[in-house]
């Protein structure tokens, strides 16, 4: 757990994104941090942080969770973040790592249902509660076999909803789209926050789908004419 590449992959003196405290002592306060970013960057997607050991262990998950117990979400593994970026919200400037818009989609706390969570990490099964916003009840994070971007790349995980009272057939990131922390959409957050309005726009209420096609191409202006100066 370090926060080596995040930094490494962020400039400070750009990006609002927190830096993470220097201090070597990693926090252990209980409880336990659990947030869910929203984030359009090239793609939309939602990052799955929970805390341990002083930082965020992270996954980016293409879909969004699902409420529904057979529904299982590709969670792919990314670099461990600082505790301050669990409040996170606003614009990532362009030419950036990330660039795009975050939203606090979810937040809240968790607590993991083994005994040993290094352990349950190690083995690709960790089991846990959650007590969000909009995620409560049990679920599991398990690694699967498979690797993402070649047979170097990272192992992937899988999100998954345990069968309890909180399972739902309901797609949540379409019903409960806006931020759990200001109730914004991606596109007002960009707004407010100085980023891309139509980018972020596109990202809201179309999660879990394909992108909308493009509008149709702009047109050029009937009087234009090429190689003439005024
Ligand atoms: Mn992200």
């Amino acid at each position: 757990m370090t926060l080596k590449e995040y930094r490494r992959k962020r400039r400070f003196s750009v990006t609002p994104e927190p830096e993470g405290e220097h201090s070597a002592a990693a926090k252990h306060a209980k409880p336990l941090l659990y947030v869910i970013q929203k984030h359009q960057a090239s793609h939309l997607h939602y990052d799955f942080r929970l805390e341990w050991e002083g930082v965020l262990l992270s996954w980016a998950v293409p879909k969004g969770p699902s409420l529904d117990p057979s529904v299982k979400r590709l969670a792919m593994p990314t670099e461990d973040h600082p505790i301050e970026y669990a409040s996170f919200e606003g614009t990532i400037p362009e030419g950036e790592y990330g660039s795009g818009t975050v939203m606090v989609w979810d937040q809240g706390e968790w607590t993991p249902e083994v005994e040993d969570v290094d352990e349950a990490l190690e083995k690709g099964d960790l089991k846990f509660t959650l007590h969000g916003k909009k995620l409560k009840g049990s679920w599991v994070l398990v690694r699967t076999g498979g690797r993402f971007g070649g047979a170097s790349g990272r192992p992937s995980w899988l999100l998954i909803k345990h069968r309890d009272s909180f399972a739902s057939p309901k797609d949540v990131t379409i019903e409960q789209s806006r931020s759990a922390s200001t109730n914004r959409s991606l596109a007002e957050i960009a707004q407010a926050e100085g980023g891309d309005v139509a980018k972020a726009a596109a990202g809201d209420g179309l999660t879990a789908k394909k992108p909308a096609p493009p509008k149709t191409p702009a047109r050029r202006r009937p009087h234009q004419t090429q190689g003439k100066k005024k």
